[in-house]
């Protein structure tokens, strides 16, 4: 679960770590008395979507020169000024994709002087199996460009969970960093907290890009994104709280309703398949034959007719579908009792594209002629690649 950056702010400060003064906003008439309980003279008008690259953005309605995502201001006229002209409209990033996220959200912050630009995150390093720090001076940028052109200039700090972080790590943070004075001494705060945060809470990612070094020489979140790890969510009501919907794609809500594992993607292939790894295949031989599937779904190994109806109901009200590629294997489950389910679900839904089934397992045949005589336009495939061809000939 993402949550916007105001928030993820407002949790750091919880843990003592220093952020700006600011206010959230979801309307223009509120602009101006946020900015008056800032000190000025100088203020960031941030939009709140859950996505990054704001600064560097384009709203869709306004011109090509228009000012992008995140934009300072320097009297309060002007907070008022950018707050009308960005609320409501379309912010596309390098992370939302061309369709854009509408900014129903503005995060009025208090103006930092800036030296420097450095940029922090804390992961789980799998390959360590640890937390661990990924720091880097070149902050305010694209971290994935840096990685690719200079991966010297980024360093992984790995914590020991019994020790957490050590003085030892916090100034090797530090020493990457380059930092000195009271600079280093707010790093050497800082860098605890953090780590305190990311594990009390169950973080999955918590990326500060820029971490940043002010003319006066103290550190600043300047910028904070936060990713909670969604199994471990039921033991934070308070973060819970934070989750945004209308963030969130549609039908993903709706799939999570039914406790299906629903990932929307950009083909044309709708799927529905039981088994992570099955799905991952069916995704893959799809690509083989020259389609893109539209979504993963697992339906998971106990889906019932209702789970199945909701499947299919969330895989056909996404208008790329173009086709329906049902793959199950009646292992638990009977395959007949799968078929029995299919058909109750087209006849429910309705279905306005082709449709191949391609069923495995216990009471296989069974299942196939109850595919068969049901009278519906369902073409039974006989293994994985015959189901993948039949599906990718009736789009093209
Ligand atoms: P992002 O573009 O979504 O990553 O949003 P950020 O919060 O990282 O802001 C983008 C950029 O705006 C930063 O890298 C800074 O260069 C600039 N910026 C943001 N806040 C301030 C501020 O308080 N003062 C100044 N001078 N620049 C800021
Ligand atoms: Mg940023």
């Amino acid at each position: 679960m993402n949550i916007h950056e105001y928030q993820a702010k407002q949790v750091l400060k919880g843990f003592g770590a220093p952020v700006a003064s600011g206010v959230a906003i979801t309307a223009a008439s509120e602009a101006e008395a946020a900015a008056k309980q800032l000190p000025g003279p100088l203020y960031v008008v941030k939009s709140q979507i859950h996505a990054g690259g704001r600064g560097k953005g384009k709203f869709k309605e306004l011109g090509a020169d228009a000012k992008g995502g995140v934009r300072l201001a320097r009297t309060i006229e002007e907070v008022v000024a950018n707050a009308q002209d960005m609320l409501g409209n379309t912010l596309v990033t390098a992370q939302t994709g061309d369709a854009g996220k509408q900014v129903n959200r503005l995060y009025i912050e208090d103006g930092a002087d800036i030296d420097k630009e450095l940029y922090l995150s804390l992961l789980v390093d799998r390959s360590v199996g640890r937390v661990a720090f990924v720091v880097s001076t070149e902050g305010g940028m694209d971290i994935e460009a840096v990685a690719h052109d200079t991966p010297e200039k980024i360093v992984t700090v790995a914590i020991d969970p019994a020790t957490g972080v050590t003085p030892a790590d916090a100034e090797q943070i530090a020493d990457a960093y380059g930092l000195t004075g009271i600079g280093r001494e707010d790093g050497l705060k800082l860098f605890p907290i953090l780590y305190k945060a990311f594990v009390e809470k169950d973080m999955a990612l918590l990326e500060v890009n820029p971490l940043i070094v002010m003319t006066d020489g103290r550190l600043r979140v300047l910028d904070a994104k936060v990713s909670f790890d969604g199994n471990a969510l039921f033991r934070h009501d308070d973060m819970k709280a934070l989750r945004d919907i209308s963030e969130e794609d549609a039908k993903e809500i709706e799939a999570s309703k039914y406790d299906l594992a629903y990932v929307a993607l950009d083909g044309d292939i709708g799927c529905m398949v039981n088994g992570a790894g099955l799905a991952m295949a069916t995704m893959d031989i799809i690509k083989l034959y020259g389609k893109e599937p539209a979504n993963f779904l697992d339906v998971g190994g106990g889906a019932n007719k209702e789970k199945v109806t909701a499947a299919f109901k969330i895989i056909t009200a996404d208008p790329n579908v173009k086709g329906i590629l049902v793959n199950i294997f009646g292992g638990i489950m009977r395959c007949d009792v799968i078929a029995e389910g299919v058909v109750a679900a087209v006849r429910d839904v309705g279905l306005q594209v082709p449709l191949v089934v391609r069923l495995e397992g216990t009471n296989v045949e069974l299942g196939k002629k109850i595919l068969n005589e049901s009278g519906l336009a369902i073409t039974a495939a006989d293994d994985l690649d015959d189901a993948a061809q039949k599906i990718v000939a009736a789009v093209k």
